[in-house]
This record gives C-alpha cells, sequence and structure tokens, in this order.
C-alpha cells in the first residue's frame, strides 16, 4: 500500500483501477549507439506498426464521422512515408550514431518548425501533423503504449500531468478521478476536473515508474490523499463514504425547480459553467438556469486544424436548442496561455500570461475572429444566445470589436444567411477593465466577472504557478472590493453583472455576493444546488436576518 498525500481539486471520492498516462512530448535521452542499421531496422518496424495504427483509426473514423473527418488519418500516412523525412532521420542516425527514438524527435521538432515558418496556413497546420507523427514513432520504438480512451473501461488516471488538449480529450464517463504530480489549482485542468464532479488530486510527489496501469487506487479529494493497492478495510470504507456522498447528493435533488431566491425574496441567476456541447446533460442535470459560460476555446484546443464556421455553427446551435430557451453565454476564443493549440503556431513567450492571448488574436488575426463571430451570429437564430469578450483593457477594444461585428453583420445580410446579433457583453478580467468599468458599462450590455484571471493580474500571480498556490487568494480585500466596483458600475448604468470565474462557486462568499448585488454566479454545475440552498436559506437585508428564519413572508417560498 502507498499513501501519498496532494491538492485537492475538487471534493470527492474515487475507488477503481488506475490507468497510467505516459507523457505525449516526453524527454528523449540521446543515446549513442554503434549499430547503426539496428537502429534503422527497428525505425521500419515501428514505421510498420504506425501505418497499421493509422489504418485502424481511419478505418474507425470513417464509421464514426465519414471520410472527410478521416481524411487526417490519411494525411498522416503520406507523411510517415514522405521521403524528406525518412532521409532526415536516416541520416541523423548514421552521421551521428545516436539512438532511433532521438533522430525521430529531433528530425520531427525541425520539420515542425519549418512547417510552422511557412506561409501558407495549410502547410503551417501540417507542423502538428508532423509532431503527432514523430511522437508516434517515438510510442512505437520506446514500447510505450498510447491509451485508447474509447474502448478504456473506467478508470483513475495517473499522470504527471495533464494539459487543457488532454483533458478536454477524455470521455468523462471513462474518468473516476485524476492524480497529477504537477499542476495548481487554478489552472484549466483543475477547473475542468470541478466541472466533470471528477475527485482530482494535484501535486501529487508520485514516481510515475513505481505506479502501474491496473493497479487499485482510492482518491480523496476530502483529504486531498491517494492511497494506491489500499486494503480491503480501507475499500470498504471508501465504498461507504462514496454511498454516503451520492445521498447527499439525492437530497440536494429536492431543490430541482425551485428558485434561487432569497428568505427576503432577492432572486439571483446560477448559471453553469461548460467548455463542451457534451456538458450541456451536467448543466442540465443540476438545474442550471442557463449557461453563464461556454468557453468556446475547447472547439479549438485538442484539434489539428482550425474548426471551420460550419462546425462551430453546429455546436454553438446545439447548445443553444438543448438548452430550450434559457440564457447561453458563449465566450469568444480565449486561447493562449495555458491553453494552446499548435496550428496557432503562437510561438514562445517570456510571459505567456501577460501575452497574445484571447481577444488580442482576435483583434489581429481578424479572420479567425470573423469565423466565430459568423458561426455565433447563425447560431443565435435558435435560441436565447449572448456572447461575451474575455481579457478587455480598454474601450477601444470595444470599439474595435463592435466594428468588426459590423463588418460580420454586413457580409451575412448581404449574402442573405439568417443571422442575429446576440447580446453583447464583456469579462471584466483585468484590473484596467475594472477602473474603468463606468465607461465600459455604457457600451456593453452585460459584465461577467472573472475572477480566476482578476486575482492572478491583481495580485500578480501566475495562476499555473503551483509554487504560488498559498499566495493566490481571491478573497483577497483588493478582490472583493473590484467585485463591488464593477457590480455598482453596472448597476448605476441599467446592466447587469455576474461572476463566472471560480469564485463565484465558493459557499462560503454565496451570501456576501448577493448582497453585494450580484445578479448571476456561473460555476460548475455540480455548485448550482449547493448555491442553491445557500440562497434560499438566507436573507439579504442583516435586520431581518436577526428576525430568525421563518418570521418574514417569504411570498416565492409559500408558492414553490
Ligand atoms: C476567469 O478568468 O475567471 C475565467 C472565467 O476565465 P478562464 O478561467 O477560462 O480564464
Ligand atoms: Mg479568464
Amino acid at each position: 500500500m502507498l499513501r501519498l498525500s496532494g491538492k485537492s481539486v475538487y471534493k470527492g471520492i474515487a475507488l477503481g483501477p488506475v490507468v497510467v498516462l505516459k507523457p505525449h512530448d516526453q524527454q528523449i535521452k540521446r543515446e549513442t549507439v554503434e549499430d547503426a542499421d539496428g537502429e534503422i531496422f527497428r525505425l521500419g518496424r515501428a514505421g510498420a506498426q504506425a501505418r497499421s495504427q493509422l489504418q485502424e483509426l481511419y478505418d474507425k473514423a470513417v464509421k464514426e464521422v465519414g471520410k472527410a473527418g478521416a481524411a487526417i488519418f490519411e494525411v498522416h500516412q503520406m507523411l510517415l512515408e514522405d521521403e524528406d523525412y525518412l532521409e532526415a532521420i536516416h541520416n541523423m542516425i548514421r552521421t551521428e550514431l545516436v539512438n532511433a527514438e532521438y533522430a525521430v524527435a529531433v528530425t520531427g521538432d525541425n520539420f515542425a518548425e519549418m512547417f510552422g515558418n511557412m506561409d501558407d496556413d495549410y502547410m503551417k497546420a501540417r507542423a502538428a501533423d508532423i509532431k503527432d507523427i514523430s511522437n508516434r514513432l517515438v510510442r512505437n520504438l520506446t514500447g510505450d503504449e498510447e491509451i485508447d480512451f474509447a474502448s478504456m473501461e473506467p478508470a483513475i488516471i495517473v499522470a504527471n500531468d495533464l494539459s487543457p488538449s488532454e483533458t478536454v480529450q477524455m470521455d468523462k464517463e471513462k474518468i473516476l478521478g485524476f492524480v497529477t504530480v504537477h499542476g495548481s489549482t487554478n489552472s484549466h485542468t483543475a477547473i475542468l476536473a470541478r466541472m466533470m464532479n471528477i475527485p482530482a488530486l494535484i501535486g501529487v510527489p508520485m514516481e510515475l515508474d513505481k505506479i502501474h496501469t491496473g493497479m487499485t487506487a482510492i482518491v480523496d479529494g476530502f483529504n486531498g490523499k491517494a492511497v494506491f493497492e489500499p486494503t480491503e478495510e480501507l475499500c470498504r470504507e471508501a465504498q461507504m463514504r462514496m454511498r454516503e456522498e451520492e445521498e447527499k447528493r439525492q437530497l440536494l435533488k429536492n431543490l430541482k425547480g425551485k428558485k434561487n431566491v432569497t428568505l427576503d425574496g432577492r432572486e439571483i441567476n446560477i448559471y453553469a459553467n461548460i467548455g463542451n456541447v457534451g456538458d450541456i446533460g451536467y448543466a442540465l442535470e443540476n438545474d442550471a438556469g442557463g449557461i453563464g459560460l461556454f468557453r468556446s476555446e475547447f472547439l479549438y484546443i485538442g484539434k489539428i486544424d482550425f474548426p471551420t464556421e460550419e462546425e462551430q455553427f453546429q455546436a454553438y446551435k446545439k447548445v443553444v436548442q438543448n438548452m430550450a430557451g434559457k440564457k447561453v453565454i458563449i465566450r469568444t476564443l480565449d486561447i493562449g496561455a495555458d491553453k494552446q493549440a499548435d496550428y496557432f503556431d503562437l510561438g514562445k513567450e517570456e510571459n505567456p500570461a501577460l501575452g497574445y492571448r484571447a481577444i488580442r488574436i482576435c483583434l489581429k488575426q481578424k479572420s479567425i475572429f470573423k469565423t466565430q463571430l459568423r458561426a455565433l451570429f447563425r447560431a443565435a437564430v435558435f435560441g436565447d444566445m449572448s456572447i461575451m469578450y474575455p481579457m478587455i483593457i480598454s474601450t477601444q477594444e470595444v470599439l474595435q470589436i463592435y466594428r468588426i461585428v459590423d463588418e460580420v453583420e454586413a457580409e451575412l445580410a448581404k449574402e442573405g444567411v439568417p443571422y442575429k446579433v446576440p447580446e453583447q457583453g464583456i469579462m471584466i478580467e483585468t484590473p484596467a477593465a475594472v477602473m474603468i468599468s463606468e465607461e465600459l458599462a455604457q457600451m456593453v450590455d452585460f459584465f461577467s466577472i472573472g475572477t480566476n484571471d482578476l486575482t492572478q493580474y491583481t495580485l500578480a500571480i501566475d495562476r499555473q504557478n503551483a509554487k504560488l498556490d498559498d499566495f493566490y487568494n481571491p478573497h483577497h480585500t483588493a478582490i472583493l472590493r473590484m467585485i463591488q466596483i464593477v457590480v455598482d458600475s453596472a448597476h448605476k448604468y441599467g446592466k447587469w453583472a455576474g461572476i463566472c470565474g471560480e469564485l463565484g462557486a465558493d459557499p462560503e462568499l454565496t451570501e456576501k455576493f448577493v448582497r453585494m448585488g450580484v445578479d448571476e454566479l456561473s460555476v460548475s454545475p455540480s455548485m448550482i444546488l449547493k448555491l442553491r440552498k445557500i440562497v434560499r436559506e438566507m436573507y439579504v437585508s442583516s435586520d431581518k436576518g436577526q428576525m430568525g428564519k421563518g418570521q418574514t413572508i417569504n411570498k416565492e417560498t409559500e408558492e414553490d
């Protein structure tokens, strides 16, 4: 039995088999070899294995998504046969006498960089493909198996670290829990774990060589403990606690269909944060009043090329249709910093969180932004959709956005395509936006406060840096005062203000937020009913609070 501690990012308990996930971009050691022919033979065998893997993937994809969707695996097969690529690997093995995996990894990086620097967008996008096939060859050479999530049994994923793109590609039904060596509590991977209700621990000092796929583990998100190969007694205890948790969840379900209204009649909206279309199920299951944040960038990451307008349109349309008339707020692309997609080719930055990300990319690379806006405006016809823009720092940015919105609108009108320009809000995630919130309130329809980034930029603490988790304090007076400023600015001009950062789901602050006048909280679906319970048991005005519950007539409570 091996007991380890880490930081919990979602309070829950899981018990089940372990699957150890090896990093895709693993460090490949350079080794000197004597037998170059032997290495080239190993490479040939790995190539043959890759060809049959790609053929299998192609056949499966044709059945599931059709020939067009499967074509990418044909491209990979072609790249695998590319003479220049293979010759470069062979040359390196022969002239430098290095191991095949090292030659593949270095050649893959060189070719990816060369493709990435090309002017042609199609060729640029092939950089990710070259990396992909190089990783496949390296995996085949090292014998590290690729996990097939589709046929995997439900398991606890153990990894060094998980990127948002890896997390988002996983089939949530198959993931019982996460345990990682690295990661910070405010990273997007942690946010995704919370959204999916998955017990997860990060910062667990594991030696991955000692943990194997097939072991049994308990992940205890309440106490921040992971136990590998637990005793039968510990397994029984974990099962009992899982049953208790389930009972609590069932009790909360009694609140379904009820309003989020205080004992003295103040109602607030409690919406859900989602990362992709598949998450709507969680939102509806937990009785979300709407979607307060759809992180649209997850349509882009984990892919090998930009999603087309049609692909995006179908996704947005599905979300608004499935929410059947309830509000859906879609945030435009917030890529960059920790959310990367190779084909964006964003390059390495010294300070990615302060770098080229979110609305900055959209304003500089207008065609990417316009494709998304076209898809959004077309989908807006099918339900109650709003959109919001991330990382705003100035009124000029909003004006620039509106000019692009006008262009898109004119183009759609000219083409005779049905569309609607939805309500447009902005995220308040920077101290600059807080300070000019009165001006901004006059320009937009609503504010949604992104406390994850607002905390990062106000406290000068990189939310990705696990070492700073103890300093990252979203309860800081500066943050709470900023929220009050933003709410007051919005109300002064008849607009509403909500919170969609993780702080909005903090039960310790729910009463405070309601008293501050926050109009909406958008949270992980699993938190909706918990917050509803708090709201329904509180008074807004402190004197009524002193009268004791039940003495004030709550008309709505009587009715529902
Ligand atoms: C935030 O910054 O609070 C937010 C909701 O956006 P994200 O976490 O996706 O950066
Ligand atoms: Mg943010």
